[in-house]
């Protein structure tokens, strides 16, 4: 029988969401895991441990995962929404396609999360919610201006809600990684932005590791629910 409460991780398949799987599967807490690929989910081995096949973009799925999850283990107190795209392109030749899918998943995909979860933490008076926009959430970088776009929303929702729900004692918080070492680049179709973000990734020594943003959520959520660590911007030290 566990006593520490359930955590759910969007977009745990692989990187940063895999990582902190890991990280609090290791510190006794029963998980529900989605993504798309549900059999990277269940190759993680955790135990107590729910996966699903979920598409954030569709609420219906994601809310009966959640409600699955909740029938076992009881309610999520914190919710991650990790699950994320990054296209990078220049306006004038990306294919708008690739637009619409960064909005769609990090953007709207993000608030079928947050709203999966919220109301039910409303009423009992307590749970987390953590975000992960991005230090392009913050600031600018070359061909990433619909990828800003996204994650400058997941920003400034992120404050909106935290805003909205604090006298209910939930705590929204915003982690903003710089460059770190997953797939996320991978995806990206132009091959000269994808070779030009390799260079300039060891020209600043290279990225964190994705455990370095599991270890940070490990330490925001694990504080006391009267203290809410809003947002955390971590990078490698040299990148700009
Ligand atoms: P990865 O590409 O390794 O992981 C992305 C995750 O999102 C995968 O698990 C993928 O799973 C999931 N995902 C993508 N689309 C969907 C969807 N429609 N529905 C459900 N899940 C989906 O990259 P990272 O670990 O780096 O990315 C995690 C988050 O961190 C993203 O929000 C990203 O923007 C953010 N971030 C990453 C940085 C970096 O440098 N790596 C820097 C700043 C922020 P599947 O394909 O199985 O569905």
């Amino acid at each position: 029988m566990t006593t520490k409460p359930l955590i759910a991780i969007t977009g745990a398949s692989s990187g940063i969401g895999a990582a902190m799987a890991k990280r609090f599967s290791d510190a006794g807490h029963p998980l529900l895991l989605l993504a798309r690929r549900v059999e990277k989910l269940e190759a993680l081995n955790l135990t107590n441990t729910l996966c699903r096949a979920v598409d954030v973009t569709n609420p219906d799925v994601l809310q009966s995962a959640i409600r699955e999850a909740e029938e076992i283990y009881g309610p999520v107190d914190l919710m991650v929404n990790n699950a994320g795209v990054m296209l990078l392109g220049q306006i004038d030749t990306q294919d708008p396609v690739e637009w619409k899918k960064m909005f769609d998943v990090n953007v709207i995909g993000l608030l079928h999360g947050v709203q999966s979860v919220l109301s039910d933490m409303k009423a009992r008076k307590g749970g987390t919610i953590l975000n992960i926009s991005s230090i392009a959430g913050r600031k600018s970088f070359p061909n990433h201006a619909a990828y800003v776009g996204t994650k400058f929303a997941v920003s400034a929702m992120s404050e909106n809600i935290r805003e909205e729900v604090a006298d209910d004692n939930v705590r929204v918080m915003t982690i903003c990684p710089g460059v770190v070492g997953t797939e996320l680049i991978d995806h990206t179709t132009d091959e000269q932005i994808k070779s030009d973000y390799a260079d300039w990734r060891e020209s600043i020594g290279g990225a964190l590791e994705p455990d370095d943003i599991a270890r940070t959520a490990e330490f925001m959520y694990g504080q006391p629910q009267g203290m809410n660590i809003r947002e955390v911007v971590v990078g490698p030290t040299r990148q700009p």
